[in-house]
């Protein structure tokens, strides 16, 4: 039988057997969909890399609609690599404040100071330079290349799994590298010369049709070739996802007049280099906490509440036992009136009272 690329054809694909995907049937109608329908998103009128750079930083495991708040104000206060790679720690996590996971800040100003040094303050241009980038993986180098440059690579995220996996009934487990790396593989040929147009239908196509729980197949533009539609939440296979570890912490609010303790963290470790309430690991007894309060902050004048929060981070969970005292004397100059210009992460916010 004569074979076109309208026509089925069978192929061996991750040894089982598939409808070959062509530019023709699936990326051709991908980016056509896309033109129509794509999201208005502020880095979306843009073609300075840095700035799409930053919203990609930000996208990484942030929803769209968080990152939306945060944008604007961090381009507008760190305009240019130059402008982020002379802020000074405080100034870019006050700025990162919310968004969570911090070392991805860090990161990106690493990055930053390494264009400013090794490329002369140009934004480099290619995957393969993006990706030497401090912090940059391969997901970001390929979006940031097709989105700024339409270098022809897929950039493979969750998104991109989901619908991929759904288009071909995909029997992998996409949590492992080997599958990721096996995707990229076949979606490689697939990228068109609007690359930049093609891996953000993908984030829209996952994010308004191809959903994780209730995909509007009779919507999409890839149904014809879907091989997963008739039962498209089985795809993608995951492999059960293991416990994260829980850690109990004690946590202590303190007041001496109108201000209030916060300490900086150690500069390495989780949430590395920011400012926190003082707190320790383990669950102190109510005897216990006034003895470290006492014997490290002041004298303790009343115990006003006791209660639990709890913090969940990617891969770990802390169960906090929130001590709040009032002092009627201090022995460290640790205390402030005004928390609010001090970067203080989301876990230790939500401890107030
Ligand atoms: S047809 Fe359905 S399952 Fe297949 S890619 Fe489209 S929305 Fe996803």
């Amino acid at each position: 039988m004569k074979q076109n690329f309208f026509m089925f054809a069978k192929s061996t694909y991750f040894g089982y057997t598939k409808h070959m995907l062509t530019q023709q049937n699936f990326s051709k109608p991908l980016v056509a969909w896309y033109k129509q329908h794509k999201r208005d998103l502020p880095w979306r009128n843009t073609k300075d890399p840095y700035a799409i750079f930053v919203s990609e930083i930000m996208l990484q495991q942030t929803r769209v609609e968080a990152v939306k708040k945060y944008y604007a104000p961090f381009i507008q206060k760190f305009p240019t690599t130059k402008a982020l790679s002379n802020a000074s720690q405080e100034e870019l996590l006050r700025a990162w404040q919310g968004l969570g996971y911090y070392r991805r800040a860090k990161n990106l100003q690493r990055a930053c100071m390494q264009i400013e040094t090794e490329y002369n303050g140009q934004f480099p241009t290619t995957q393969k330079e993006l990706s030497l980038l401090y912090g940059v993986g391969l997901y970001t180098s390929c979006a940031v290349a097709s989105i700024c440059f339409n270098e022809r690579v897929p950039a493979v995220d969750g998104n991109v799994l989901r619908v991929f996996a759904r288009v071909t009934a995909l029997p992998d487990n996409v949590l492992l590298e080997k599958t990721k790396q096996n995707v990229y593989q076949q979606l490689l040929p697939l990228v068109p010369k609007e690359a930049g147009s093609f891996n953000q239908a993908f984030m829209d196509l996952g994010s308004s049709i191809c959903l994780p729980a209730n995909p509007l197949c009779q919507h999409c533009p890839l149904a014809s070739v879907c091989k997963g539609k008739h039962n498209p939440t089985a795809f993608p296979v995951r492999e059960k996802k293991q416990n994260k570890p829980a850690f109990h912490k004690t946590v202590a609010i303190l007041y001496y007049k109108d201000a209030i303790c916060i300490e900086k963290r150690k500069d390495d470790g989780l949430l590395a280099g920011m400012y926190a309430f003082p707190n320790l690991d383990g669950w102190l007894t109510e005897a216990e906490a006034t003895a470290w309060v006492e014997k490290n902050f002041g004298d303790v004048q009343a115990l006003t509440q006791q209660y639990h929060k709890k913090h969940i981070f990617t891969h770990q969970i802390w169960n906090m036992r929130v001590y709040v005292f009032t002092l009627s004397s201090i022995k460290t100059t640790s205390f402030v009136p005004d928390i609010s210009a001090y970067p203080i992460p989301t876990a230790f916010l939500k401890c107030l009272p």
